[in-house]
């Protein structure tokens, strides 16, 4: 008999955990789900027509394990458009990494860069050489703004390229967030070559992306995938794992809890020894998401699928209909606290329309807007942020997804990889 191990959770973390532990062939593995739909933080919202993205989501091509494991169960490249890292804004501000190699396309980027002057060239350069001197090591950890300050960065770069960057990849504003990690995805992305710093945007809705592919991959092999299936409680008894779920309580060989951080404290709490890993776990904050969907009769004309916004709300904008959306659809990404997230949907929805119209001019009546809060969408990526391994103090007790320690924030690529940890250490242990 092949040990049993349980999964609770079916988001990018358990489900990459699952794929590899069935990869292995030595385990049987069974994923609960609590939710109907797969997915947990990136997941398709079918509650109206059309169905849309509970946010809009890129991917880079940083993102090897993730691609990596998307490829292991079958998805095509097809469902991702590539595009060159571009920030642009609608007043005529663009960067654009160039396809050539490391460190040319950055530098060939820059100097080709409109809307920013030789003064501005200059500090990006000295960024990156700054980081590039110290092995991309902040010691002490720091906020971001503290290092754009200590490398005398423009005013315009700051808010046209590092404040946005951080904000997109860390969701935590600049005042707050980590420098280190903030050097950690500089470094695997913008610094390491045109291929790791590209774009990659879903052309198919975020279940499709990989939770469900991944799920019919597993049943193939004799695995299953329980959605609707909440797990309520963890028991120890006998050298087992007891998880109260579906039915009835059913036993595991080792169990990894792959939920948010704000569900794994429940589960945690009540087994001896993890006071102190409960500890670590609460104290974390965490940063929301709101997604506003504009869907336009005929689709405005905003230029590049996605695009920098200021002055409002939202931070970027992209053009759903070229990528694999319906035409004329657009989705704004208000990141992070900003006091506009606490807005009511109506207000923050029409404030949102109007940052549209001064940057693109008169637009015509929306047929519908449809706003999704994430409130917990991330945890705040703040420096020095203590964050849990994968191991726990409890034997056969894993803990997987985007918060466990690692080098990058809260991402899909973060999910994976601490996924494929745990299972490492689940088939190590064996
Ligand atoms: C709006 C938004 C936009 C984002 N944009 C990006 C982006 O552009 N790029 C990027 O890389 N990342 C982005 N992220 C972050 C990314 O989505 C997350 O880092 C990633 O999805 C986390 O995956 P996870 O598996 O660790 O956790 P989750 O996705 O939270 O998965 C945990 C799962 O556990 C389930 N669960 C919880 N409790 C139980 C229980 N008791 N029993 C059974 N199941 C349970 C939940 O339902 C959930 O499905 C974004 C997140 C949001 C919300």
């Amino acid at each position: 008999m092949k040990p049993e191990i349980a999964v609770i959770g079916g988001g990018y973390a358990g489900l990459a955990c699952a794929v590899a532990l069935a990869r292995s062939e030595r385990v049987r593995a069974t994923v609960f789900e609590s939710g109907r739909v797969l997915g947990g933080r990136a997941r398709v919202v079918t509650r109206q027509e059309p169905p849309v993205d509970n946010g809009q989501h890129i991917l880079i091509g940083a993102y090897t394990q993730l691609l990596q494991t998307m490829r292991q169960v079958g998805v095509s490249p097809k469902v991702l458009e590539s595009l060159p890292l571009t920030i642009a804004y609608a007043d005529g501000f663009a960067l654009r990494a160039a396809r050539l190699p490391s460190p040319l396309h950055l530098a060939v980027g820059l100097a080709r860069a409109r809307g920013i002057d030789w003064a501005d060239r200059f500090a990006a350069a000295r960024l990156i050489r700054h980081l590039r001197h110290h092995d991309w090591q902040i010691a002490p950890d720091r906020s971001v703004t503290n290092l754009l300050i200590d490398t005398a960065q423009t005013a315009t770069l700051r808010a046209r390229l590092w404040e946005p960057l951080c904000v997109a990849a860390l969701n935590t504003p600049a005042a707050e967030a980590s420098a280190q990690v903030f050097a950690n995805v500089l470094r695997d992305s913008l610094a390491a070559g045109s291929a790791a710093s590209e774009l990659l945007i879903p052309r198919v809705d975020l279940s499709e992306l990989f939770p469900v592919p991944a799920t019919r991959w597993l049943g193939r092999r004799g695995h299953s995938v329980r959605t609707s299936d909440p797990i309520r409680a963890i028991r120890i008894e006998d050298g087992a794992f007891w998880l109260d779920g579906g039915p009835s309580w059913a036993g595991y060989n080792q169990v990894v809890v792959a939920t948010a951080p704000h569900h794994a404290g429940a589960l945690l709490a009540p087994l001896p020894g993890l006071s102190s890993l409960c500890g670590t776990i609460s104290a974390f904050d965490y940063q929301p998401i709101t997604t506003v969907y504009l869907q336009f009769d005929r689709p405005p004309d905003i230029g590049p699928p996605m695009l920098g916004l200021s002055d409002g709300p939202a931070q970027w904008l992209f053009d759903r209909g070229c990528l694999g959306g319906p035409d004329g659809l657009l989705a704004a990404v208000v990141s992070a606290r900003s006091g506009f997230d606490e807005l009511p949907h109506r207000e923050l929805e029409l404030a949102v329309q109007r940052q549209l119209e001064q940057a693109f001019g008169r637009l015509p009546s929306p047929i519908w807007v449809r706003t999704i809060a994430e409130k917990r969408a991330t945890f705040s990526c703040r420096p020095g942020l203590d964050r849990p391994d994968n191991l726990t103090p409890v034997p056969g007790l894993w803990l997987a997804g985007d918060y466990t320690r690692g080098p990058y924030p809260a991402t899909l690529e973060g999910a994976v990889r601490s996924g494929l940890a745990a299972a490492r250490g689940i088939l190590a242990s064996l």
